[in-house]
């Protein structure tokens, strides 16, 4: 082969080689994942038929679903119904909540990548990790002391570093680490704790269940100027917040 011929042959081969690589390292990726996670076609199915058909639309929540594995959230006891579409026991009259009502609370919360969250009911941390991929820095505040210690372990665990879990009457909030820009609720008060609403920053939004054991609704708060904006997103049902 004469020398330009050679130098074109030359030229062509980062255009073949590295495409080719690209396709193989991601055909190798998505078989590593499937074949260390057996629940990645049951998470999938869940987020499309559960999530994604009553209408969750943002893709960073759809995104932050299909990759959160549920299943290590969840006692072994109930880790086949892992993916199935409602609440599931984990102890100490505690549930990790329906996967709908996890994405479609984070959606309306509107989590932003610089946004610091205050949690309250960090359960079995899995809305705490869901909002972890979304945002700076989760605060999440726990009032049963072996559901807090087991979260936090969990979450340690699994890598999520940007969540610090405290034992501690949510009631109160967090007020060492105040202002938050968004702050979740995922046990439900009577009402709206007082001092929630003034731990949330300017141009904060709340998230919250609210009312009784019987019939709640999900509330949505949002400071402006120090004026609070509030309406309802619809009825839900959780676990009442314990006084
Ligand atoms: N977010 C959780 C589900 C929470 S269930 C998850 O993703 O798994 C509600 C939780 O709120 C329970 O763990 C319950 O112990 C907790 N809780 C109830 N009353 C509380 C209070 N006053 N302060 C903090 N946590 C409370």
């Amino acid at each position: 082969m004469n020398g330009w011929r050679l130098a074109v042959v030359r030229a062509m081969w980062p255009i073949i080689i590295v495409p080719v690589a690209v396709v193989l390292a991601e055909i190798t990726a998505d078989h590593v994942r499937a074949e260390n996670d057996p629940f990645a076609a049951a998470r999938e199915r869940m987020v499309r038929e559960q999530i994604e058909n009553r209408g969750v639309r943002n893709a960073d929540v759809l995104r932050v679903m299909r990759q959160t594995p549920r299943h290590l959230f969840v006692p072994q006891s109930v880790r086949s119904l892992a993916y199935d579409d409602g609440p599931l026991p984990i102890g100490w009259g505690a549930t990790i909540s329906q996967p709908y009502i996890v994405a479609f609370m984070t959606e309306m919360l509107k989590p932003a990548k610089h946004d610091r969250v205050l949690e309250i009911g960090t359960g079995s941390g899995y809305q705490a990790a869901v909002l972890a991929q979304l945002t700076s820095k989760v605060y999440s505040v726990e009032l049963v002391p072996e559901l807090a210690a087991a979260a936090r372990d969990r979450l340690r665990k699994l890598g999520y570093s940007n969540v610090t879990v405290r034992q501690g009457d949510g009631y109160q909030g967090w007020r060492e680490e105040a202002p938050f820009d968004r702050i979740l609720l995922t046990a439900a008060p009577e009402e709206v704790p007082e001092a929630l609403i003034e731990q949330l920053a300017d141009r904060g939004r709340l998230v919250a269940p609210v009312g009784s054991v019987w019939s709640q609704e999900l509330v949505v708060i949002e400071k402006s100027n120090g004026n609070i904006r509030r309406w309802s997103a619809g009825g839900v049902q959780f676990i009442p917040m314990k006084r």
